[in-house]
């Protein structure tokens, strides 16, 4: 069974436990404006699962998303890597990561990386990472900038 930040890893890594994690994460959003609920539940590279909701503002600008929240959480907490991560929200429909949350992902996940998109009901689609941001700006990027 998988446990929250304060315990250790598991082996068991049942997409549908990440899944369930990532809805009761979405119970505390924080949507005034949109009324738009996200979780996210992630395992980091240190073994550790790490939650997340969105977090609306008056200042729309300073809003963050549940991957968000939890990729901070994770990194703030010394991890380094995501192994796998669900996302969902109380739509019927599969949520998929907005873009500036790819971005992010793509800083810690590997292209082969597990997501798991589900809707309100716990139905997931399992992708991997490339999927959703294939040809990423990456740290590479960077390095190939230097050597020119
Ligand atoms: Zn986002």
């Amino acid at each position: 069974m998988l446990q929250s930040s304060d315990g250790k890893d598991q082996a068991a890594r049942e997409p549908n436990e990440l899944v369930q994690m990532a809805l009761k994460a979405m119970e505390n959003a924080y949507v005034p404006y949109s009324g738009f609920h996200v979780g996210a539940a992630l395992i980091a590279d240190n073994g550790k699962v790490y939650t997340g909701c969105n977090i609306e503002n008056a200042s729309y600008g300073a809003t963050i998303c549940a991957e968000r929240t939890a990729i901070v959480k994770a990194i703030s907490d010394g991890a380094r890597g995501i192994k796998a991560i669900a996302i969902t929200s109380d739509s019927p429909e599969a949520t998929m990561p907005c873009g500036i949350c790819r971005q992010t992902l793509a800083e810690f996940c590997a292209p082969d990386t597990p997501l798991y998109l589900s809707d309100r009901f716990g139905q997931y689609t399992a992708y991997v990472f490339k999927d959703i941001l294939p040809h990423a700006f990456t740290q590479k990027d960077l390095e190939a900038a230097k050597e020119c």
